[in-house]
């Protein structure tokens, strides 16, 4: 997400001098539904008994997911589901039925940085829009996932897929470096891999920023944005990760 760039590292720096990121947000640790899991495709039909069970387990947000909402009120809901209106015919701030993951390059590298750009609800520094950017989730350099924004919820992180789609930052300047940095990588496949498998998304709709606009789901009303995309993740780096995707394995049975 390239337009972050001066803000990120601007708030990195401030994260290095010792200032942590704000408080967690009244939404930490808050339920299931809360975080819109219970509202995607595999919430119905489970099967009986133990399987029962194990499928009600995988609804739930793993341990491993740390939350850290940013503030997300009725102003910027508000502004988000104008933002749904300008861009995709129709007013909506809620993500009800996900169909993509797209994946980022934060252009920062710290967490509390890419958390404070998210969380200051300003018109962001590229079309000078509001709400401001953000994602779903951020995975860091050490492999550390933090969840950003619940999932029933809009972000801003892809121009014409935000209203069908989660988006991922990875704290980095690179492809290169997310896709060289193992912890990173095992971190971000082991999020990916969950967050496909609970909403019944396949391999090929995990994308990478810079093929957005390949994207059967992409749409875009502002004319001056139809060809909008940025340079993170480009498909030959999502060659490798989808690769890296596929090795880890299918989807439990629910
Ligand atoms: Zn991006």
């Amino acid at each position: 997400m390239k337009r972050l760039a001066t803000a990120a590292a601007a708030v990195g720096l401030v994260a290095a001098l010792g200032v942590l990121a704000g408080p967690v947000a009244e939404h930490a640790g808050s339920s299931a539904s809360a975080n819109g899991v219970a509202a995607g495709p595999a919430a119905g039909a489970a099967p009986p008994g133990a399987a029962r069970q194990s499928n009600r387990a995988a609804l739930r947000m793993p341990a491993w997911i740390h939350r850290h909402f940013i503030p997300f009120g009725a102003k910027r809901k508000h502004q988000m589901a104008r933002y749904s209106l300008r861009h995709y015919g129709v007013r909506s701030w809620r993500l009800r039925n996900p169909r993509q993951i797209v994946e980022h390059v934060a252009v920062g590298n710290s967490v509390a940085g890419v958390y404070r750009t998210f969380a200051a609800n300003r018109p962001d520094p590229e079309f000078h829009e509001l709400p401001n950017v953000c994602a779903h989730f951020v995975v860091s350099g050490r492999g550390r996932v933090v969840q950003l924004v619940p999932l029933g919820i809009r972000c801003r992180h892809t121009v014409g897929l935000n209203h069908v789609s989660f988006g991922i930052e990875h704290t980095g300047f690179t492809d290169g470096d997310v896709l060289g940095n193992p912890r990173q990588m095992r971190a971000s496949i082991r999020l990916t891999k969950w967050l496909r498998c609970r909403y019944g998304i396949g391999i090929r709709d995990v994308i990478g920023h810079n093929e957005s606009l390949g994207s059967r789901f992409h749409r875009e009303l502002v004319p001056a944005m139809k060809n909008q995309t940025h340079g993170d993740f480009r498909h030959a780096s999502m060659r490798r990760y989808r690769k890296a995707l596929h090795d880890a394995g299918r989807c439990p049975r629910a």
